[in-house]
């Protein structure tokens, strides 16, 4: 079912597509209230898509207050786990339905390969959806062991509104993450998308109002992180904020949340994750095709990217070679050409700050392996550079392209020792033929996520965040993400017979 189509049929669905433009608010798109509009374009081309709404603190104010209403008068909240898993179910069929649409416009308004689009990020999403209504009613809550004289109960309920503030990498992808278990706790949301990537985050409101989500619940304000996504943390009416982007962004709504209503916050930020192969590592074939695909995948803007290749230095050249091999599947160019696995950069900015860094591997005299080129003014081609130290930007620095840098070890102590020497702790990958070596790498990595003998991100039912400056206040994905979306709720009910307790005293 979610087989690519050919390039012509992806044309052919491009030229049809109509783009949603304004903000969606109370189960209706509208302009922003300045009226004013910002452009977005395919960075493939760099072709204008649409004038979109440029929304302000007013818009935001409007949101929220409509989403409180939702909340309060309880449209959504107040229906039953089944009824809520209905419709939102409904609402994963019409997402399939018009997969092929928002595979087309995704990777039109990104740059990302619509191979990508369509065989991963789309039914990732459907099935993220799906997953968050299937649980709602296999939730339960608690009684608590306190004896006979009392009933005590801790109940989850939905912690109220929520802004969604996402990033333009996986923007229908991050966006299900967020709302998937959102709306699943009954919360009413508002969404704020990355300004690069906000057309299939409306439409995708607009399939969700179709699939009978009330008005109110589901929002999306569009516009800047400045206009829109720092009133939102302000917002003294918002309960809560689930965050994907960078660290110093994540870091600003730490510091909003305590400029206001102490608003809970959730932040998934950066990582500059390892790939950390043991000289006993079994295959090297599996091992350069899994580092290739964790590197590359996505023109390497992934947050849980390995971005460093930690080898051990008598294994190094062999797998050098065979890293280059599979490189070769890997083609870059036009997005919508199935063959292709590497597109467009999502910005020009975006680029500048990505070949900055093919800059330092000249400063600093690095021998690149494999790659190293740039084409049309947008496109880099997936990269490997060796001999860089532990001191070099490219080891430290989240670049956030299609660039892997290569440092070597001799022993596993050193090979740990590497692997944590960053402030950042989201994923990491280890390489070894030895259940006792994986183990304990896996236990000594100090990272939300560490895989062995492959490169992922789970799947549905495992959370993903991290440690240290990666992450904070909880994980997306599975049934723990249920948990940042609601309040405990404890409730003590005395039932001691008091004309017995009186008797007794
Ligand atoms: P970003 O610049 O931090 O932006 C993320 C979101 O925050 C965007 O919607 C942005 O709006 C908004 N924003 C920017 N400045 C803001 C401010 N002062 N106040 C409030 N909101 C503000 O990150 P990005 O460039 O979109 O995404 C790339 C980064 O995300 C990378 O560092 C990557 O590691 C991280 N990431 C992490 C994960 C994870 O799960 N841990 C997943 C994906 C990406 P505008 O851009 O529209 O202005
Ligand atoms: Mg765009």
């Amino acid at each position: 079912m979610h087989e690519p189509l050919t390039l012509a049929e992806y044309k052919a669905i491009a030229a049809g597509l109509q783009f949603p433009t304004n903000a969606f608010v109370d189960g209706a798109f509208r302009p922003a209230n300045s009226g004013k509009t910002f452009k977005t374009t395919n960075p493939a081309t760099g072709e204008h898509l649409a004038e979109v709404a440029a929304c302000d603190s007013s818009d935001v104010d409007y949101a929220v207050l409509k989403a409180r209403e939702a909340f309060e008068d309880g449209r959504w909240r107040q229906l039953s786990p089944g009824e809520r898993k209905e419709t939102l179910i409904k609402f994963a069929k019409l997402l399939e339905k018009n997969r092929h649409e928002l595979a087309v416009m995704e990777s039109l308004d990104s740059g990302k390969p619509v191979r990508e689009c369509q065989t991963v990020d789309v039914p990732d999403t459907i099935h993220t959806i799906r997953w968050h209504a299937e649980a709602i009613d296999k939730l339960y809550d608690n009684t608590n062991p306190v004896g006979p004289n009392a009933l005590a109960m801790v109940v989850r309920e939905p912690i109220g509104v929520v802004g969604c503030v996402l990033p333009w990498n996986f923007p229908l992808l991050m966006l299900a993450w967020k709302i998937g278990p959102a709306l699943a706790a009954g919360c009413s949301v508002i969404v704020k998308p990355a300004q690069e990537t906000t057309l299939t985050t409306l439409r995708v409101a607009e399939l969700a109002h179709e699939a009978g989500i009330p008005a109110g619940i589901l929002n999306v304000v569009t516009g800047s992180g400045r206009e829109v996504g720092e009133p939102l943390g302000l917002h003294m009416d918002v309960d809560m904020v689930a965050f994907t982007g960078s660290t110093p962004t994540g870091r600003r709504f730490l510091h909003y949340s305590a400029d206001s209503n102490l608003k809970k916050v959730v932040l998934e930020c950066g990582g500059k994750n390892p790939a950390v192969v043991l000289e006993d590592a079994e295959d090297l074939d599996l091992v350069a095709e899994q580092v290739v695909n964790g590197a590359f995948w996505n023109m390497g803007e992934n947050c849980s990217a390995s971005s460093r290749l930690i080898v051990h230095a008598k294994v190094k050249d062999e797998l050098l070679k065979r890293i280059g091999a599979y490189m070769r599947e890997w083609k870059t160019g036009d997005p919508l050409d199935p063959e292709n696995r590497v597109g467009a950069l999502v910005s020009k900015n975006h680029y500048e700050k990505v070949t900055s860094f093919l800059d330092d591997i000249k400063s600093e005299k690095l021998t690149i392996a494999h790659g190293g080129q740039t084409r049309g003014g947008i496109f880099v081609e997936p990269t490997v550079v060796e001999g860089v130290t532990a001191a070099s930007r490219l080891f430290k620095e989240e670049i956030f392209g299609p660039i892997l840098s290569v440092t070597t070890f001799n022993t596993i102590a050193e090979a740990v020792a590497l692997a944590n020497d960053t402030n950042y702790g989201l994923t990491a990958s280890v390489y070894t033929g030895s259940l006792k070596n994986a183990i304990r790498l896996s236990r000594d990595i100090r990272a939300g996520l560490v895989t062995v003998n492959c490169f992922g991100e789970g799947d549905a039912t495992t959370p993903f965040g991290g440690y240290k400056e990666s992450g904070f206040g909880g994980r997306d994905k599975s049934i723990f993400a249920h948990d940042n979306y609601c309040e405990l709720k404890t409730i003590w009910i005395d039932v001691s017979d008091r004309s017995v307790d009186e008797t007794i005293r």
